[in-house]
């Protein structure tokens, strides 16, 4: 594990120049590749040789050098030894699963996470391959440890949950996660950069790059960082995931997202700087809103110890209209009369996006998995965005909360 900051790590790395001394690299347009001696494509089919060591790029569902440039870059972001781009985030976190995981196996899971994470474990895996997962609170270490058999193969949690910002604490995590001898995997989504968890103890870490790191909602993709040895079995030809599954990066995807990474740090402590204002003026004026840089919320004290200080606390915020209805009269007003956002899911956007995660991104979980988890049916996860003046989005904002009675304290205390 790397431990040097991820913005000096991303500083440090070896730099691609284009084929013509382009300041960016070139997009390797080739799916094949060319072996310069015939020796060298048994080694490579035998995993005895790669483009580091003695070989060459061989296929392109198995490398690709501008993937591979964009994985050196996530490496570097997260601090750990080699990582691999996937089509998606959940191509990701699947690949992870099946790697580490055979039939009759089993999965410690929070019970907060990403709606396609919990169908994929809750539903697919033990119906598709016998691997059955346990979900907990996984603010409650007791109930870590407990739910740990002999059977269990990785521990899985987002580090800030997807909808309800619950904070997992990745060192003492890893710390259960050592001790039972399986692997600590964190989705980092919501908190590139903020929360660094290979650095706080965690052995793996996944991204859908669809979001923050991409920046503009124009794409798909994910990542996977982790130890050199772990990369390579889920690559490798014969029995690694990532080759008989296919979920290949792009390498024009790539090379976009690699141009986006310089940026990747403004972007963030723009989204976070903007969420924190929205998010104390709406606390300031009696709406029911969660957001970790508020002291109120339950995890703020060790969203404090975690994260790295530079880039606030996220871009993203809810508000808890209590009613399926009343989220749903709150966001038209917001979008269709303010122009404050976009009734849109996903996240990471330069402008604003409103999802009732309940009716949406976690539509997958049961009645009472969302009851236990928190997750609302009038909860509206803002994405925030940075477009605008902040005055300008409050002054929208504050006026729709207003049309949809949502503003508690500020609005008795106009009336009186
Ligand atoms: N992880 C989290 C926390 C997410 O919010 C999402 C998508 O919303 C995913 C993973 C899946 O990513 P993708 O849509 O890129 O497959």
């Amino acid at each position: 594990m790397n431990k040097q900051n991820p913005i000096e790590a991303l500083a440090h790395l070896h730099h691609e120049f284009g084929e013509h001394g382009g300041v960016n690299m070139c997009i390797e347009a080739s799916s094949t590749f060319t072996f310069l001696d015939p020796a060298t494509m048994p080694a490579m089919f035998q995993g005895k040789a790669g483009p580091d060591n003695g070989g060459c790029y061989l296929y392109g569902r198995h490398f690709n050098p501008t993937v591979y440039n964009l994985a050196r870059q996530l490496a570097a972001l997260e601090g750990t030894e080699s990582a691999y781009c996937t089509a998606s985030g959940m191509g990701a976190i699947s690949a992870v699963v099946l790697a580490k995981c055979g039939a009759g196996d089993h999965v410690v899971a929070s019970n907060t996470v990403y709606g396609g994470t919990y169908a994929l474990l809750h539903d697919f895996m033990p119906a598709k391959t016998g691997v059955t997962t346990t979900f907990v609170d996984i603010t409650d270490l007791e109930a870590v440890r407990n739910a740990i058999t002999d059977r269990t193969q990785l521990i899985f949690a987002e580090s800030v949950a997807n909808p309800t910002l619950r904070v997992a604490d990745i060192p003492r995590l890893a710390g259960i996660a050592r001790q039972a001898g399986v692997p600590l995997v964190v989705d980092n989504t919501f908190s590139p950069l903020i929360m660094s968890p290979a650095r706080l103890g965690a052995d793996i870490v996944v991204h859908s790059i669809t979001k923050f790191i991409s920046g503009a909602s124009d794409l798909i993709g994910g990542a996977i960082c982790g130890p050199e040895a772990f990369i390579q079995e889920l690559m490798d030809l014969h029995t690694g995931p990532l080759m008989l599954l296919g979920p290949t990066m792009d390498p024009n995807i790539a090379s976009t997202i690699s141009l986006r990474i310089p940026h990747l740090p403004l972007r963030m402590a723009a989204h976070s700087e903007r969420a924190l204002a929205l998010a104390q003026r709406m606390q300031a004026a009696g709406v029911i809103v969660g957001y970790p840089g508020l002291p109120a919320h339950p995890d703020h004290a060790l969203f404090d110890e975690l994260r790295c200080p530079d880039y606030g606390y996220g871009g993203i915020v809810t508000v808890d209209m209590e009613t399926q209805e009343r989220a749903e009269a709150l966001m038209a007003r917001l979008q269709n009369e303010y122009r404050f956002g976009f009734m849109a899911v996903s996240l990471g956007y330069f402008d604003t996006l409103m999802s009732c995660s309940a009716q949406s991104t976690s539509s997958e979980m049961t009645e009472e998995d969302k009851a236990t988890a928190g997750v609302s049916p009038g909860l509206v996860r803002m994405a925030v965005g940075y477009t605008g003046t902040l005055e300008q989005r409050w002054r929208q904002l504050e006026a729709a909360l207003d049309d949809v009675g949502a503003l508690g304290a500020s609005r008795l205390a106009r009336v009186g």
